[in-house]
């Protein structure tokens, strides 16, 4: 079978083979090789850990390849992206990061309210946002727009990437600082065992490991099922036109991210979103045709004069929301040695990289609660649940 999504698609400069043989012990066996897998890998192999991930399918072959590539920066800490561009020098690859702007359209005047409020009281250190009316919004696209559209939000900041050119990079980058790759290797038990080690048994055999970190998403919950209070996964649709003339320099979404889309370097509009649109609660990485047509006819809809095009590929991802839509980065609660980086949601690539990077630093640190209180599993799980500090 060929690779599920046009990201995937995208040659490698790099390989990554399954290993003929499994390692027998690592300091760290990380669990999942999408974006939060391999920045964890990267962080503890520079940090001297010696390092396993292992990856069930491909690398970045979960949401982290799956997704629209749409970077936009928000106000936490952990969102600046100067730890990103600091990582592409110094490891020298390119991930096609470019600043593009980003403008949300509000198809209605309380949502046009909301984008106001939310302008006025944004801290004058944060990067600039602006409300837009309707005519502000047409200056940006240059092209009609559906009479419905109220105005927009517009981010000057905004960044699309290539996410999975940015997960292949991190994972050269871990591997050249000593981290080992598995990927077609799954992980089916993680068991504790003698002198304090723990056996984290997979589809090529078993390995010692002193510390694991779950970074598989919502599949934590197989391992740790306490986390299923805390996380559950839900499924997004996306589809990819033929390539079509320039027509969307920006990021765009509508609302607060209903619909997501942009235009890659190639013309093709990637497009995700409508979830509503179907009453179907798989969480299954299917493609739901009733999604699929929506997506299809919205930018006719919303553009009128918008050209023919044909759907050059289609695809579902599974992203992973937590209780409170804050992520889950620390010590897993009533474990000992065992770690998660989860519950990003549909919002993973500003902020994967710092996490990963404060996920490092609180195990070396021995701090459960992880690099950030609000980020920390243990509050996420109802009472006393969130297990002994
Ligand atoms: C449709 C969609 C659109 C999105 N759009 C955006 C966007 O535009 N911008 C944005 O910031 N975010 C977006 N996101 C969210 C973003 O993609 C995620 O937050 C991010 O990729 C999560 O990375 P991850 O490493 O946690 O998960 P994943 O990339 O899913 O990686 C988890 C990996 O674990 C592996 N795994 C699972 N179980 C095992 C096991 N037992 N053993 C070994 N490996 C295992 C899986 O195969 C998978 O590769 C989107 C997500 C989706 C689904």
């Amino acid at each position: 079978m060929g690779p599920p999504t046009s990201w995937l698609a995208a040659p490698s400069p790099e390989s990554f083979p399954a290993p003929a043989a499994l390692p027998t012990e690592a300091d760290v066996v990380v669990i999942g090789g999408g974006l939060m897998g391999v920045s964890t890998a990267y962080w503890l192999a520079r940090r001297g850990a010696s390092v396993l991930l292992l990856e069930a399918r491909g690398l970045g072959w979960g949401a982290s390849g799956r997704n629209a590539g749409i970077y936009l920066s928000g106000l936490h800490a952990m969102e600046d992206d100067t730890v990103l561009r600091k990582v592409l020098s110094e490891e020298g690859f390119d991930p096609g990061y470019r600043r593009t702007g980003h403008l949300a359209l509000a198809t209605t005047p309380e949502i046009q309210q909301q984008y106001r409020a939310e302008v006025a009281r944004r801290p004058d250190t944060a990067p600039p946002l602006h409300a837009l009316d309707r005519a502000g919004c047409l200056a940006v696209l240059q092209q009609p727009i559906a009479e419905q559209v109220a105005g927009g939000r517009w981010l000057p900041d905004g960044h699309v990437i290539h996410p999975v050119r940015l997960v292949r990079g991190l994972a050269g980058a871990a591997r050249r600082h000593g981290a080992r790759i598995a990927p077609r290797t799954r992980a089916l038990r993680v068991v504790a065992g003698r002198n304090a080690e723990l056996r984290v048994r997979t589809t090529r055999g078993t390995v010692r490991a002193g510390q694991v970190v779950y970074a598989c998403q919502a599949e934590v919950t197989r391992f740790c099922p306490t986390l299923s209070q805390a996380i559950r996964p839900v499924r997004g649709q996306m589809l990819v036109t033929e390539p079509l003339p320039p027509m969307f320099g920006p990021g765009l979404a509508t609302d607060f991210g209903s619909v997501y889309w942009r235009q890659t370097d190639d013309g093709a509009i990637i497009i995700g979103g409508l979830r509503s649109a179907s009453v179907a609660q798989d969480v299954d990485e299917n493609v739901d045709s009733i999604v699929q047509s929506a997506l299809e006819r919205f930018l006719p809809a919303t553009f009128p004069g918008f050209p023919r095009f044909r759907v050059q590929h289609r695809w579902a991802g599974v992203m992973d929301q937590s209780v409170d839509g804050r992520p889950l980065v620390g010590a897993v609660p009533w474990t000992q040695r065992q770690w998660v980086i989860a519950g990003f949601g549909g919002h993973g690539l500003p902020p994967g990289l710092a996490a990963a990077r404060g996920l490092a630093e609180a195990m070396d640190a021995g701090c459960r609660a992880g690099p950030e209180p609000a980020f920390d599993p243990a509050r996420a799980l109802p009472g006393d649940q969130g297990g002994p500090r």
